[in-house]
């Protein structure tokens, strides 16, 4: 049996994760049944909860109600429906050939779970990324300890009760608190450490996890380039860079990070592009854009305007209002182009020789997403081919990871590691190898004194 957390050891790390290592190793989480009742309880809670959420989301972020509805809650049952429905396919073990001289014989891989796994999560989808890793770790079998952000203070105390509704403390835990909890966290052994955030504090979980042998999975940010050729249909360019980066105030990992564009395209696009902030967002400070998490974010985003950014409506600090904002002209030494920017403003950079430009991207370090907008099928290959990338979207943005078929992840800086539907499965399990042999006579059994065995095997094995 495993041992229940006493309540006053639920606020301390070391003592869960002890309880969660007991409660791991008594089997329970193993079963598949197990597993599907708790993710279909999961999903119920969410459903009764949504209100809350909705409410949470626009306390922390000032999440339009459709933005939030969309990415955090409808896309996080989708989700779980779909584990619902495939989990059992998924961990089923799958038979494979065995060499012929090992014969009888029988074997198969097994997805097995790797143990207590901790998942940290950062802000800006304080609810989705939060419970899209922990979904697939507990389909996979472990069990968890969830650190939601500081920062959406009103959403992880949501969190908190819908799991703690839901599982067992020795299951699922969430931890809440900012650096110092963290780092307390960053000191056990857990078996599989999932980290969504910052590349700077990506590297500390990164380094944990190797200090304890572990696999990370790191799902981390950067630049996310927007490349636009000459031959496009600009008004469905426009519109669907504009929807996209402004979307949760840009305040996304997989936002257009820049636009690159052809010298001819530059002031068309930009002239369109404020044309339809306009009509998008109006000149108000309204509802449909998400405020800037907090006081310090909002700072950071003002230290990037040049003189040349054009706003769309007036900035107004105390409601943490940042108006979205392009900037024209953008150099690639500019501020701006320096470190992501995780907020709402486009800078926009003319190009003169497409595949210059593809050189100096190729250079940078490797993106979250790649976006290319051509009607030309080779330019687009040229782009993906030039320019390495955790996700590519053609004529689009966002649609490649928000696909539950496709794998969610970065390269290089931006991360690595995969998550999402099947992927998350298998990012929480390890392929354990199996076979099973009989008692019965083996004709290629070998063991000193060995004799003229060399010979019989040359034979036997020719
Ligand atoms: P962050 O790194 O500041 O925080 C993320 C988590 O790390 C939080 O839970 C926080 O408490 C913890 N943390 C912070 N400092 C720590 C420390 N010193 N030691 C241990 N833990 C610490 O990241 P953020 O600002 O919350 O998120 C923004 C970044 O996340 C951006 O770079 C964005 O691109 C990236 N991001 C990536 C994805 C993805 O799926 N790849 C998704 C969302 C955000």
């Amino acid at each position: 049996m495993a041992k229940a957390l006493q309540d006053w050891d639920r606020y301390d790390p070391a003592a869960q994760l002890e309880a969660q290592k007991e409660f791991f190793r008594s089997g329970t989480p193993r079963s598949v049944a197990f597993r599907l009742n708790l993710l279909r309880r999961l999903r119920e809670e969410i459903e009764r909860r949504e209100n809350d959420l909705l409410e949470a989301l626009s306390r922390d972020l000032g999440k339009p109600g459709v933005e939030a509805y969309v990415s955090e809650i409808f896309f996080t049952r989708l989700e779980i429906k779909l584990f619902e429905k495939k989990l059992r396919k998924w961990a089923k073990p799958k038979r494979v050939g065995t060499p012929f001289f090992y014969w009888p014989a029988r074997s198969e891989i097994r997805y097995e779970p790797y143990g207590c796994a901790l998942i940290v999560a950062p802000w800006n989808y304080p609810v989705q990324l939060s419970l899209a890793p922990l979904l697939s770790a507990v389909a996979a079998g472990n069990t968890v300890i969830l650190k939601p952000s500081e920062h959406a203070p009103a959403s992880a105390a949501i969190l908190e009760e819908i799991i703690g509704a839901v599982f067992q403390p020795e299951h699922v835990a969430v931890v809440t608190g900012g650096v110092e909890v963290a780092e307390k966290l960053l000191e056990l052994p857990f078996d599989v450490w999932f980290y969504t955030g910052s590349e700077k504090i990506g590297r500390l979980y990164a380094k944990a996890a190797a200090e304890h042998l572990a696999p990370a999975i790191l799902e981390l940010g950067g630049k996310c380039p927007c490349v636009v050729d000459t031959e496009i249909d600009m008004e469905r360019t426009v519109e669907r860079i504009v929807a996209t980066k402004f979307f949760n105030a840009g305040q996304v990992c997989l936002a257009p990070d820049f636009v690159l564009i052809p010298d001819s395209l530059h002031d068309e696009f930009i002239e369109r592009a404020v044309a339809e902030m306009k009509s998008s967002y109006g000149v108000e400070a309204g509802t449909d854009l998400a405020r800037i998490v907090n006081a310090s974010h909002y700072d950071r985003l003002c230290e990037l305007l040049p003189e040349s950014a054009i706003q769309v409506g007036g900035n107004d600090p105390e409601d943490r209002f940042f108006a979205p904002t392009v900037i024209p002209d953008v150099e690639w030494d500019d501020p701006v182009m320096e470190e992501e920017i995780f907020g709402p403003i486009l800078p926009v950079v003319r190009y003169r020789d497409l595949d210059e430009a593809l050189d100096i991207l190729a250079r940078r370090p490797s993106p979250l997403a790649l976006y290319a907008f051509s009607k030309n099928r080779e330019t687009l290959a040229g782009i993906s081919a030039s320019v390495r990338s955790g996700s590519v979207c053609f004529n689009d943005v966002l649609k490649q990871a928000t696909n539950l078929s496709l794998p969610f992840g970065g390269v290089g800086q931006s991360g690595s590691g995969r998550y999402r539907g099947e992927f998350g499965f298998r990012a929480f399990t390890y392929e354990r190898a199996l076979t099973r042999r009989w008692f019965c006579k083996d004709p290629f059994f070998v063991k000193p004194p060995y004799g003229e065995e060399l010979e019989r095997l040359r034979k036997l094995l020719k």
